[in-house]
Parts: C-alpha cells; structure tokens; sequence
C-alpha cells in the first residue's frame, strides 16, 4: 500500500507523525506546502516542510508549533541589537537547517534535494517531499492591500482581513511528487488549513488533476473542529471571504477531488444531508497517542473505500 499525505505545517505535521508511527517508512509519502516559502535574512526558510521534519525527528517545538525544541536565541538577539528586522524569530539550531538548506541551493542542489539531505541527517525515514523546486509564492490580499505571506501571518499576526489568497500561475510539481501520487493507493488531505496550506499544493499542476483522476481513494480530515480552528487563522479567513465555518464549506472546497472526508464528533450530523462517504470521530490531536489513532481510523476508513 502506498500511501501520499498532504501536508501544512502543525494540523499536517501531527497526522504525518501518527501516520510515520503506523507504517514502514517506505510506504508513506508526505507532500509539503511551499507557498509559505521565503528568504529571510539571505536565507532559504520553508516553514511548513520544517515543521513535518521536525515534528517527525521528534525534534519541535510543541507549544509553538515551529521551530526546535530546547532552542537558544542568541543570534537572532544580536541580529536585532545590530539593527535587523526581529519580526521572524530563527533559533540558534534552527538556523543550522536554514544555512545547510542554503548551501545546498547555492551549489546547484534543488529543494527536494536539500529536504532529504536534512531528513536523512534528523533521522526521518519517509520521504519528505516539497511540493514543487521552484518558488511558488502564496500572496494574501487583505484591507492593507496584497500581502507576501508571512508579513501577513507572523508580521501582521494574520489581522489584517483577507480578502483573497492569490496562488502563482505556472507553478510546477516536482517529478518525485509526480511520481508519488501516480503510485499513491490512497491520498490523504491532512487537516491543514484548506486555503494557504493545501490549495497552494493542489495550484501546483498536476497535483489537482491527479486528486481528480485518482485510482485510488482520496480522503480529507478537516482543520475545522465545531466552528473554529484548532490553532491559527482558518476560521477567521473563512469568515472573512464570506465563506460559512463549516464542515459542508470545507467539503464542497475538495469536491470533484475527495472520496471520503473525516470530520469532528463535535460536529456530528453536520452533513448528515451530504452524499459522501464520512467518518465522524475525535479529530483533535492533542496527543502522540491521539494522532496514531485518528491516523489508523483514518487508514480503515480510506481503505474501506477502495
Ligand atoms: P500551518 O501551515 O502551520 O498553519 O499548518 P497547517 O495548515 O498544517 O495547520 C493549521 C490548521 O490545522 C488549522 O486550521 C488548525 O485548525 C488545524 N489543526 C491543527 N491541529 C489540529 C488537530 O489536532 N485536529 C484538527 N482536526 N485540526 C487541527
């Protein structure tokens, strides 16, 4: 069985752990959200793919949602004593992976390459997988005009009200991704946020086309848990662009894609009038134990449709 996750950053990282848990390294592929993606003090920083990496080195931040645990601040402290911007914090080690990504780019490498090297040297043994080499910038379009992502998210603490998120046009996948999902027997949609962590994955063709045409079966968990999010600006920016926070408005964003979709029993018979397959459980993962059980429901219940 192969199977392909896709990814954000926390909501993708804490299934992609339960999932890591259950399954021989080689049968699980997570793609990664790089929409995030950008430079920042000369350095290549990819927020999402970190967190997954991290997160399955057993190795992140768990309070924070990014970074390393058992971080140092130094650097980044003296950066903004000299004068530089303090708004992104970097961490001493985290900065270690930032640099390392650097020099593989700077001599030719590519992103994939540069994730595996970091993967192998942190321990983690599925592949993790950008889902795209080339940059493939998410803007947010909000009340203070069009913004680059992170100034919107960490900068401007995702306040601003969002009025569309602009994905690039021409973006490309890589051909490891490609692969994977030609191979994939089932696609999971993590619970990240639908419209800046996987809308850019799908973007990036033929990842949509693939979902769509997809032997196999394809189900999503949703990021949305009784009108709110577990962490970050999903609700908010559902709301803002006019869209219901429900689990029918994250179904009909996947529809023509998702064969199967896993939603909260906080919500239970939210789409009791919706004709799709659906599993109902405790989708908050709190902890490790709780990400390996919805992960092995999701698996049954994924399989269940093929
Ligand atoms: P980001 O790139 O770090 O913002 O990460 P993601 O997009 O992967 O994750 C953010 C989304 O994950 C938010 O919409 C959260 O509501 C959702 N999320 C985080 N933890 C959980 C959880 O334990 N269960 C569920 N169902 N959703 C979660």
């Amino acid at each position: 069985m192969n199977i392909v996750l896709l990814a954000g950053g926390v909501g993708g990282a804490k299934l992609a752990q339960g999932l890591a848990a259950l399954l021989p390294p080689e049968q699980l592929t997570i793609i990664v959200n790089t929409g995030d993606d950008f430079t920042h003090l000369g350095l290549p920083i990819s927020p999402d793919l970190d967190t997954v990496m991290y997160t399955l080195a057993g190795i992140a931040n768990r309070e924070t949602g990014w970074g390393r645990a058992d971080e140092s601040w130094r650097t980044i402290s003296e950066v903004t004593r000299l004068g530089g911007p303090d708004w992104f914090r970097l961490g001493d080690l985290d900065l270690a992976t930032h640099l390392t990504r650097a020099h593989v780019l700077q001599n030719g490498g590519h992103l994939t390459q540069a994730t595996q090297q970091l993967c192998q040297h942190f321990g983690v043994r599925c592949p993790i997988l950008p889902m795209s080499n080339q940059p493939a910038s998410t803007l947010v379009e909000t009340e203070e005009g069009v913004l680059p992502f992170q100034t919107w998210f960490v900068q401007k603490r995702w306040q601003p009200a969002v009025k569309r998120i602009i994905l690039p046009e021409n973006a490309q996948a890589s051909r490891s991704v490609i692969l994977a999902l030609q191979k994939a027997d089932l696609i999971l949609i993590a619970p990240s946020n639908p419209y800046v962590s996987i809308n850019p994955i799908l973007n990036v063709y033929p990842v949509r086309e693939s979902l769509a045409d997809a032997p196999g079966a394809v189900v999503a968990v949703t990021p949305i848990i009784a009108g709110e999010a577990v962490k970050g600006p999903a609700a908010k920016m559902m709301a803002e662009m006019g869209i219901p926070v429900t689990q029918e408005s994250i179904v009909l964003f996947y529809e023509g894609l998702i064969d199967g979709f896993v939603f909260d029993e906080r919500d239970q018979g939210a789409l009791d009038h919706l004709d799709i397959p659906q599993l109902c459980t405790q989708t908050w993962m709190q902890t490790d134990e709780d990400r390996r059980r919805l992960a092995q429901e999701v698996l049954t219940f994924a399989q269940s449709l093929l």
